[in-house]
């Protein structure tokens, strides 16, 4: 016999979009579950360098841009909820700095960059003197400006332990390919019908969520979707482990009129607590290209060139390729907010950066709370832990 199982809202993919969209929804009182195709956060959200951004990377050209606009209040709102403070409570979570620098070396243009973005962000920004410099900058050969930014850096790892752990059993795994959609009478989707050779059985529901990053783009055919659209942008990242690395956690802005940091640091640590230097930005962008060999080199010479008082003798390098995974709208243009779109009883999502996953979020409840789904209380999802297994929380890269 088949099964049925229900729910209000089942949501596809368990990166930082989905796991926090399940814990807002259900505390605000719907039935939901969250369906998991591999593991939690292996797609960009345990890749990603964790930097809860304050937009002056975005105002670079000097100008306020919407998208430094809207992510100005970003720092503000995590801090709030890493305290406990608001509609997420994320205690535990592990900040690896609470500071982000920006350093600009000695070129005409790469200063100039730097400081019409502090003028934009004006407040906001501050050069840091000489004597207050972190440990691994008072040691800089070079003539250089350093900046404090208001962005601080997460440990995604963390991140995902605490929004998964809330809600463990509400989190199932199910491979992408055992399970097709189904349409009632009005053409709307109605259930997932999941037979994966052993078993048979449905979940019907009445709103379904698609913020599985890349996995969007099949989702959105599978369930036969035809105004969401997905882009991918390729990046090559590497990351280089060291006992001796010191934590460094700095945009270095270039002597290019390119508006992207020439390179973006972060520290991390490995399960033997060696450190790790994660390195994204121009960097990453123009390896897309590179065979591996080619972009560790070009990671090395970068890296002599910047910090020319460091020795990388004791160091290893690796890399490897990842998409960041976007709306596409207006032709190809990246939206600047987190971003969702709903077409008929479902809501495709993408959060565009990490930072701006709340604003996905809030913008999913208005759109659910002006529709006509109530709460049900019947949903029926208890037994799903008998037929699905749990999806357990990747490991990171270096990991
Ligand atoms: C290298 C890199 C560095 C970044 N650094 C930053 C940063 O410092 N700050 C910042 O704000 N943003 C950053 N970002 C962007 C940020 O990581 C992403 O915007 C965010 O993680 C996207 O989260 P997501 O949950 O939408 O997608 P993902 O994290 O990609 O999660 C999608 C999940 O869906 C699952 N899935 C796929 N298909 C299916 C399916 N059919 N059914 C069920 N599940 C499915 C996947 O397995 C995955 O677990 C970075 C991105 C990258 C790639």
């Amino acid at each position: 016999m088949t099964s049925s199982y229900s729910t209000n809202i089942v949501i596809f993919g368990g990166g930082i979009a989905g796991l926090w969209l399940l814990n807002r929804l259900r505390d605000e009182g719907y039935q939901a579950i969250l369906l998991e195709s591999e593991q939690l956060g292996c797609g960009q959200t345990l890749a990603s360098q964790g930097i809860i951004h304050g937009g002056l990377k975005y105002a670079l050209n000097g100008a306020l841009s919407g998208a430094a606009n809207v992510i100005s209040d970003m720092p503000a709102r995590w801090r709030a909820c890493l305290a406990g403070e608001s509609d997420m409570d994320l205690r535990g979570c592990r900040v690896l700095s609470e500071h982000y620098y920006m350093w600009s070396d000695s070129g005409f243009r790469s200063k100039l960059k730097t400081f019409l973005g502090s003028k934009s962000l004006s407040g906001r920004v501050s050069a840091v003197d000489e004597k207050q410099y972190p440990d691994f900058f008072k040691l800089a050969t070079v003539e250089g400006t350093l900046y404090k930014l208001p962005d601080f850096v997460l440990d995604t790892a963390s991140l995902l332990q605490v929004l998964a752990g809330k809600q463990r059993e509400h989190i199932f795994r199910l491979a992408s390919e055992s399970y097709s959609f189904e349409r009632d009478d009005k053409n709307q989707v109605s259930a997932i019908a999941i037979a994966d050779g052993k078993k048979e059985f449905s979940i019907e529901a009445q709103r379904f969520i698609f913020s599985a990053g890349k996995g969007n783009k099949q989702l959105i055919n599978d369930a036969g979707l035809e105004n969401a659209k997905s882009q991918l942008r390729p990046l090559n990242m590497v990351y280089v482990k060291g006992k001796n690395l010191p934590k460094v956690f700095v945009h270095c802005i270039g002597d290019s009129f390119s508006l992207t940091p020439k390179l973006t640091i972060t520290s991390h640590e490995d399960v033997d607590g060696t450190t790790v230097w994660y390195l994204g930005g121009e960097l990453a962008e123009s390896g897309v290209a590179k065979d591996r060999e080619s972009q560790i080199k070009a990671a090395r010479s970068l890296l002599h060139n910047l910090f020319p008082w460091m020795d990388f003798e004791e160091t290893e390098f690796n890399c490897f390729t990842i998409d960041r995974a976007e709306a596409n709208i207006n032709n190809n243009y990246r939206p600047e907010d987190a971003f969702c779109i709903e077409e008929s009883n479902v809501f495709v999502a993408w959060p565009t950066k990490l930072t701006l996953t709340p604003n996905l979020a809030d913008k999913i409840i208005e759109r659910l709370s002006v529709s006509n789904l109530t709460p049900t209380p019947t949903a029926n999802h208890r037994g799903l832990s008998d037929v699905l297994e749990a999806a357990e929380i990747a490991t990171s890269r270096w990991d």
